[in-house]
């Protein structure tokens, strides 16, 4: 059947995009840019870019999908996939667990009140921040050398950066992280200097990314690690799902319910505005929208993924 074939594909992929973009770039006036790191409200709310990686390594685009951006907390599935490589499995769930907490990316009220007082997953900031201790390297930036290492070999490119910016701002402006980091320490789940590891967190958070690399990590993911554009292994097969389960019942903080609901495909969000979403066996989707919802996800970008998910029948859940 024509759709079999990659050159049809590509141009029905790409034309779905651009209808797709189309009626939900309105939605954008439903959100608002994040503005506690100052500097994300320079972003232009009114963006939109999605990106669609297939199986068989064919990009599709369109609208702003070119367009940099900081990735914040989609550094996290990141920062979990290089911590569970570098150092297994086991070190990460000894002191993080992978339960959903129903609460913001930010709160800190559970380390107190939890029976077990270890971070419930990896995707919120109090897990990350410990999955970030975990970094091999002795100083931060050897442990974020590391991780922009990896994050390149998942993007197909030796040129991944931060915006210093961003960082910048971010490390000027985290009394919230500060405060969960330094209850972290107490808890004794940050062995290092608490300043070095926020500040490795701070920086896999400003690492630049556009929509199209976010499509390349979501087709690797929906392949159980294998890159479909260069056709090598880049993930281990259980490290690609540990991080897609916890993306489904986690990746959108207290908005992954909705999310599973709506469309039904593991996903993970970050305030940048980035949306990195994988379809088992099908597709990586990227999209960047940075007027966010309420709980902190792309308001627009939401409305592509919903409005993708039902065209093409994305649903796996
Ligand atoms: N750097 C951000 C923070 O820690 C990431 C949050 C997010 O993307 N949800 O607040």
């Amino acid at each position: 059947m024509s759709l079999s074939l990659p050159g049809t594909y590509n141009r029905r992929m790409t034309e779905v995009l651009r209808q797709i973009h189309a009626r939900a770039v309105t939605a954008a006036a439903r959100g608002t840019v994040a503005s506690y790191i100052p500097a994300l409200s320079l972003a232009d709310p009114g963006a939109l870019g999605l990106a669609v990686v297939d199986a068989d390594g064919c990009t599709c685009a369109a609208g702003d999908s070119g367009t940099r951006f900081t990735v914040q907390s989609i550094s996290k599935v990141l920062a979990l996939a290089y911590v569970m490589t570098e150092r297994g499995e086991d070190a990460v769930f000894s002191r993080v667990g992978k339960e959903p907490t129903g609460d913001p990316f930010n709160s800190i009220i559970r380390l107190e009140t939890s029976a077990g007082q270890k971070p419930f997953n990896p995707l919120i900031n109090a897990g990350a921040i410990v999955v970030s201790s975990l970094m091999p390297g002795s100083t931060p930036a050897e442990a974020i050398g590391g991780f922009l290492a990896f994050t390149g070999r998942l993007l197909g490119r030796s040129d991944v950066s931060l915006d210093e910016s961003v960082y910048a701002s971010e490390k000027a402006t985290a009394a919230r992280n500060r405060s969960i980091a330094w209850f972290l320490k107490e808890l004794g789940l940050v062995p290092a200097d608490v300043e070095d590891t926020l500040d490795v967190y701070f920086r896999q958070c400003a690492v630049l990314v556009d929509a199209v690399d976010l499509a390349r990590i979501g087709a690797e993911l929906s392949l159980d690690g294998v890159d479909p554009v260069s056709g090598a292994r880049v993930l281990d097969a259980r490290t690609a799902r540990v991080c897609k389960s916890l993306m489904v019942t986690c990746g959108l903080y207290d908005g992954s319910g909705e999310f599973a609901v709506d469309v039904g495909v593991p996903a993970k969000s970050g305030v940048g505005g980035g949306i990195l979403a994988t379809v088992r066996d099908r597709m990586g989707i990227g999209v960047y929208g940075p007027a966010l919802d309420a709980h902190g996800n792309s308001a627009a970008g939401l409305e592509a993924l919903r409005l993708l998910s039902a065209e093409l029948d994305l649903r796996v859940l």
